[in-house]
């Protein structure tokens, strides 16, 4: 039920994808007004030609009128925010499954409001990382909004949860080995000054042609709705993704070495990575080293 709910959810979402205007605010509701359409043809969309993914696949992926290939973009956009709709209270719900073992005694209402804001957190990378892809930019609004369940999720662990080694992370007791598990407050804080200054310094050596003040934005939300040593890791995976994607379009476009890569996607690809699999990402790193 959940995965259905959020294909439906990612169906909207595709249209505030798609009718993006930079040159407006992402508040701006008009364009998000009127009946689907084909982009080519317009050709208004019948209601059994609405539904998500299923409509796609019974059109063959292409305009019933005009034979224009549709967007890939629609039915993948839809089935990721299908999966992040189940997969993330999936995985907290272990987290939470596994500290009621162990006597924390949060109460259900703890696991709900966290999927809730966890969601939404979920849901805002989605639709940035497919903004940044299409239109080269990532819209303040969603950095901002970021920034904002990041504070409503520190404020909500440190209500709950008590914040110790392996608490409050998704690295589970590496997060000590990284150093610094204090104050959640002070971590999470900490934790965004200094990616977004790292990232700055990026953008001032690199003249901004290796990423932009929305990176600089997004990595700083990523410090506060993560905190340390997660956002660490985010940004060296990042970083590794980042750099495989562009040896793929080296290979593939060999004339096109300095066209602009948005680096958005890298940064949401690198966190969902860490919130499903951080602790399993660095076992196996440091396994190749022989440490734990
Ligand atoms: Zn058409």
């Amino acid at each position: 039920m959940l995965f259905i709910l959020g294909l439906i959810m990612g169906s909207f979402f595709n249209v505030v994808i798609l009718r993006y205007d930079p040159k407006q605010s992402f508040f701006n509701l008009d364009h998000l007004t009127g009946r689907s359409k084909c982009v080519h043809c317009h050709k208004q969309l019948k209601w059994y030609e609405l539904f998500p993914v299923i409509s796609f696949m019974a059109l063959g992926g292409k305009c019933k009128k005009c034979k224009a290939v549709l967007n890939w973009q629609y039915p993948v956009v839809e089935i990721l925010t299908g999966l992040a709709t189940f997969g993330v209270p999936f995985l907290l719900g272990k987290i939470f499954f596994i500290k009621q073992l162990f006597l924390t005694g949060n109460p259900i209402e703890w696991f709900v409001i966290l999927s809730i804001l966890w969601i939404w957190v979920f849901y805002f990378f989605i639709i940035l990382a497919f903004i940044d892809f299409r239109h080269k930019i990532i819209p303040n609004e969603i950095n901002f909004l970021l920034a904002l369940f990041g504070v409503a999720l520190v404020f909500f662990y440190n209500l709950y949860d008590k914040f110790g080694l392996a608490s409050g992370t998704f690295v589970g007791g590496y997060a000590a080995m990284l150093g610094f598990r204090d104050n959640i407050w002070a971590n999470h804080i900490g934790a965004a000054v200094f990616v977004f200054l790292l990232f700055l310094l990026v953008v001032v050596l690199s003249n901004g042609r290796g990423m932009g003040m929305g990176d600089v934005k997004l990595v700083g939300a990523l410090g506060i709705i993560f905190g340390w040593p997660d956002v660490l890791l985010i940004v060296f995976l990042s970083f590794i993704i980042g750099a495989i994607y562009g040896i793929i379009i080296l290979i593939k476009d060999k004339n096109n070495i300095s066209r602009l890569v948005p680096f958005g996607p890298f940064l949401v690809l690198a966190s969902a990575l860490v919130f499903f699999g951080g602790q399993s990402i660095l076992h196996s790193y440091f396994g190749l080293f022989g440490i734990l």
